[in-house]
């Protein structure tokens, strides 16, 4: 092994990246059993466009390490899944997430949870039985939950996933397709898929109000919505033009930074006192 000082610069960011790898999967077990808690849950709401009232809200997962810092979750959640720990961080995310619903049911809040679910997750029975199982043992019901699930993650495994989507249906939960447009995919699943809502990735809205190509594929896809009786979500809203236009084109749901961005359950609880929404 050569000392890290004779390494060639692309040698050097290999073994960079590859340490890094090394010590989130390190760091990341030690989280997930960890007494003090490293991870927690964010959320993000989401309002209907017509009434301005609050839908649901998107739980996504923060990790903050002593060692890394603030790890975002797109980079630890593709580590996760290739280092066979994904199942693991999802049942953590699940755990979390329907106590604190429970939680929100006390308080007397009604809107519906939003939990992200990774491409391993919708093939693995078990664990999408223990999600019923977790509802339930809380008093709490399928149509509680929205399983936010990719566009490429529903491509990439047609025939599993679509069998497992169907049961979830079943039981009453609602289904999204996240990311909607980036899967470079046909469009014929949208009609086989037991799906209920999309998300219009938000690289099609973080400028729609500047964009004239944005605006003829949001208007594109939310045509298309219409036909195939979805719900639409746009992500990514940042401000009030876009908030407007997706508002007079009968845009369903709209979520973003001009809303409000993903709080802990602290701030949220602050922000459902004086939000207008
Ligand atoms: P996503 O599901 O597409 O989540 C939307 C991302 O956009 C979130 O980033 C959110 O904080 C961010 N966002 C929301 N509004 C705006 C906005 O107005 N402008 C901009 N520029 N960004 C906005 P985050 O929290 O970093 O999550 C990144 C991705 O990590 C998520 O993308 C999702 O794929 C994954 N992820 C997050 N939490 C979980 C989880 O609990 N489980 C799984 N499997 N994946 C998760
Ligand atoms: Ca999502
Ligand atoms: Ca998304
Ligand atoms: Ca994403």
């Amino acid at each position: 092994v050569k000392s890290s000082q004779w390494l060639l610069p692309y040698e050097q960011a290999l073994e960079k990246s590859y340490l890094r790898r090394l010590a989130i999967i390190t760091e990341l077990k030690n989280a997930l059993v960890a007494e003090q808690a490293e991870l927690s849950m964010v959320y993000q709401p989401k309002v209907f466009l017509s009434t301005l009232q609050i839908c649901s809200m998107e739980a996504l997962v923060r990790w903050n390490n002593k060692l890394l810092g603030f790890v975002p979750p797109d980079e630890f959640i593709a580590i996760a899944e290739q280092a066979g720990m994904i199942e693991q961080v999802t049942t953590w995310v699940m755990r979390k997430t329907i106590n604190d619903l429970a939680m929100f049911r006390a308080a007397g809040h009604t809107f519906t949870i939003a939990m992200n679910l990774s491409s391993h997750d919708i093939q693995n029975r078990a664990l999408l039985d223990k999600l019923a199982d977790l509802l339930a043992a809380q008093g709490l019901e399928p149509t509680d939950l929205e399983l936010e699930i990719t566009e490429s993650d529903l491509v990439a495994d047609a025939d599993l996933a679509t069998e497992n989507l169907r049961q979830l249906k079943a039981k009453g939960f609602r289904l999204a397709i996240d990311d909607f447009g980036t899967g470079y995919s046909s469009l014929a699943y949208l009609k086989h898929l037991p799906i209920d809502t999309i998300k219009i990735d938000k690289s099609f809205v973080l400028n729609l109000s500047n964009d004239v190509d944005d605006q003829q594929i949001v208007r594109t896809i939310l045509h298309l919505a219409s036909v195939f009786e979805l719900k639409v979500v746009a992500e990514g809203v940042e401000d009030e033009a876009a908030f407007a236009l997706l508002r007079d084109w009968h845009c369903d749901i709209a979520q973003g930074y001009f809303i409000s961005k993903p709080l802990s359950i602290a701030a949220l609880t602050e922000w459902l006192a004086v939000s207008p929404y």
